[in-house]
């Protein structure tokens, strides 16, 4: 557009100089000898389509016009001669000397933009740009005077298109929020703001919970009017000068500006959870959402939108993790462990294909008669500089990463390779148990994968139980993911394979799933069994489980057995099966063969021992007699 501008500007100036001279050629004194070339230039004046005007410097009287000028004007040569400049000819701001003086500083490439007032009332927008000459005794300006009024109109049309298109490309479509780019370029204006006036803002980046299943199982229109009920309510609870910016998906991000201390930003952290925990009605079905938000603060928690967004981000990872729902303030604790999290996996991915994992086995125990009637196949992870890396710290990681599968199958298939050879070696083979994350049994074929390897290598496939945690599979809101779940234990079930519930006591232990699921065994989770013989409220729980299991049928398995007390406790309320460091620890497959011999567990020399697992030292046993 500009360039359209300059061209046109450039081609009214040169037209304007033309016609200046064609004009000051007609005021010029007639000779004889020029007359024949005279009555050229004559007609060339009169149909030049540009309008040109002579101005008289002093008085500012019109001195001559073209036709092109009288047409423009309406008024009648004789009467153009009559007026003044400033009669016909107006700039802003300026009288007609400061017009005249303009028009003689300027240039082809910015000619004077004046109001051309015609003798019928109305006002056009001109362009103009002079020469200043001497005719006699007489100092006159030349003008070429160049109508833009279309020009204008044409530039204002792409003005309003260029505002819509940037709205556009800085808004949502489906919101009508700002988006990620407003946001870009808005927070670094609003970062220099809170410093000049040593004030805080807050950052927070809001993530709503399970949207992905909404938008799975109903429909991306309903995910769609979701969202835009989402973004209405977050707007209504922040304030009118606040930012409420979609940052696609269902991520937003809320800039609150002169933030005068955290708990402001709490309070309004707080009324966004629960503005967004109300049900919301669309298309007739009532949806409930929820939201994790994190939050980072400038100028404590960092100094650029960089900064402050990653930090936010990172806290919204936390609450997340604490459960959803909830919102967290950043730390620079958090930050560490983010890193952390990223260096275990990145490792985790080498260490699948480089063999730095293995499956050690630790036996399950009758109590009654100490025969080993299974094993539990347990993950390790030998890092080659740190040594084993317990479970707990990289199989939440591997789930998040969908790094589960592979390594579960990896798990699936060493277990079955060490049951055969423990089989060659004449071992007595007993069922061995492999824990199951939720992830890899909603993601992975499990029934499938376990068919085909057992036939391969000749086992039933009842030889295998799953252990599955309570709270990360039943006790799942979406009902989605419940009955992927649900059909592949059924599936499991089918194929003769035990299921066992991991970790028992720990989530809702609910009976109506335990019937539901038809459950074969559950395990008493080890901080249940830790204190038991000086807790009562331990007791009591213990005692309890172990009652409802028994009525149901259900197989119970006490875990983290380290003392005598404790077994004898547990054996007196009624359990079956233990497990723990007690009889023995986790153990790698080559020394497992012990085991297997089908004589009970000779535990007349066994001490118990304390959890040396937990500093990750290996597998080596520390006397403390019980
Ligand atoms: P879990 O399935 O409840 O496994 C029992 C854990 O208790 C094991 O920890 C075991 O070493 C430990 N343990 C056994 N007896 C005692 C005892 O007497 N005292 C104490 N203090 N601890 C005892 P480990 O091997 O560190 O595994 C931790 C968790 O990691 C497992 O808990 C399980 O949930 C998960 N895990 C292990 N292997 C796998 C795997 O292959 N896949 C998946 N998805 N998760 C696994
Ligand atoms: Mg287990
Ligand atoms: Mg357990």
């Amino acid at each position: 557009m500009n360039q359209l501008a300059f061209a046109l500007g450039a081609l009214g100036g040169v037209v304007c100089a033309s016609i200046a001279l064609v004009l000051v050629w007609r005021l010029r004194p007639q000779s004889r000898r020029w007359r024949e070339r005279d009555t050229t230039q004559q007609d060339a004046f009169e149909q030049w389509p540009t309008s040109a005007l002579v101005v008289d410097v002093s008085t500012h009287q019109i001195v001559s016009g073209n036709p092109a000028m009288t047409r423009s004007v309406g008024y009648t040569f004789a009467e153009l001669c009559a007026l003044h400049l400033s009669d016909v000819l107006t700039c802003e701001g300026v009288d007609a000397g400061g017009l005249l003086e303009q028009l003689q500083s300027a240039t082809l490439r910015s000619p004077v933009e004046m109001h051309q007032h015609c003798k019928d009332g109305s006002v056009r927008n001109v362009e103009g740009t002079c020469h200043r000459m001497t005719l006699g005794t007489r100092e006159v300006v030349a003008l070429g005077v160049h109508d833009v009024t279309v020009r204008r109109r044409a530039e204002s049309k792409l003005l309003e298109k260029q505002q819509q298109l940037d709205h556009l490309a800085h808004h949502d479509h489906l919101t009508g929020l700002p988006n990620r780019l407003h946001l870009a370029a808005s927070l670094p204006g609003l970062i220099d703001e809170a410093q000049i006036s040593g004030s805080m803002l807050a950052v927070l980046f809001l993530d709503l919970d399970r949207f992905k299943h909404i938008n799975d199982s109903r429909g991306h229109d309903t995910g769609d009017k979701l969202l835009k009920t989402v973004a209405q309510r977050v707007r209504a609870t922040v304030r009118s000068h606040d930012l409420v910016v979609r940052m696609g998906g269902d991520e937003f991000v809320v800039i609150l500006r002169d933030v005068n201390g955290t708990a402001t930003v709490s309070d309004t952290s707080a009324r966004i959870t629960q503005a967004l925990s109300a049900p919301m009605v669309v298309d007739g079905r009532t949806l409930v959402t929820t939201v994790s938000i994190g939050v980072s603060l400038y100028p404590r928690d960092g100094s650029d939108m960089g900064e402050l967004l990653r930090h936010a981000d990172t806290a919204m990872y936390q609450a997340k993790d604490k459960g959803r729902n909830n919102f967290q303030m950043f730390s620079p604790a958090m930050d560490k462990r983010l890193k952390e999290r990223i260096a275990i996996e990145s490792s985790l991915r080498t260490a699948l294909q480089s063999r730095q994992l293995e499956v050690h086995y630790q036996p399950i125990v009758e109590i009654e008669t100490q025969h080993v009637v299974a094993l539990e196949a347990l993950l390790r992870w030998k890092h080659p500089s740190h040594g084993y890396v317990r479970p707990e710290r990289f199989v939440p990681i591997a789930e998040e990463a969908g790094l589960i599968v592979p390594i579960g199958e990896f798990v699936l298939q060493r277990t079955l390779e060490d049951m055969t050879q423990w089989r060659q070696s004449g071992g007595q083979l007993v069922p061995v148990a492999i824990n199951v994350s939720a992830v890899q049994l909603q993601r992975s074929n499990l029934a499938e994968a376990i068919s085909r390897l057992t036939k391969q290598y000749g086992l039933e496939p009842a030889m295998l139980q799953v252990e599955l945690t309570e709270s990360a599979v039943f006790e799942r809101r979406e009902t989605r993911a419940r009955e992927a779940s649900q059909d592949a234990v059924g599936r499991l079930r089918e194929l003769g394979v035990h299921i066992a519930i991991d970790d028992f006591g720990t989530g809702y232990s609910s009976l109506s799933y335990l019937k539901r699921w038809r459950v074969d065994t559950l395990k008493i989770d080890r901080s249940f069994v830790r204190d038991l013989v000086t807790d009562m409220s331990d007791l009591a729980i213990v005692s309890a489980i172990i009652a409802m299991a028994r009525h149901l049928h259900i197989k119970v398995v006490a875990e983290g057995i380290e003392g005598w007390p404790q077994l004898e406790k547990v054996r007196q309320l009624g359990c079956t099966y233990a497990q723990g460091f007690l009889f023995a620890r986790p153990m790698p497959a080559d020394k497992c063969l012990a085991y297997l011999s089908g004589q009970p567990l000779d535990l007349t020399e066994r001490l118990p021992v304390l959890d040396l697992e937990s500093t990750g030292s290996g597998e080596q046993p520390r006397a403390l007699r019980a």
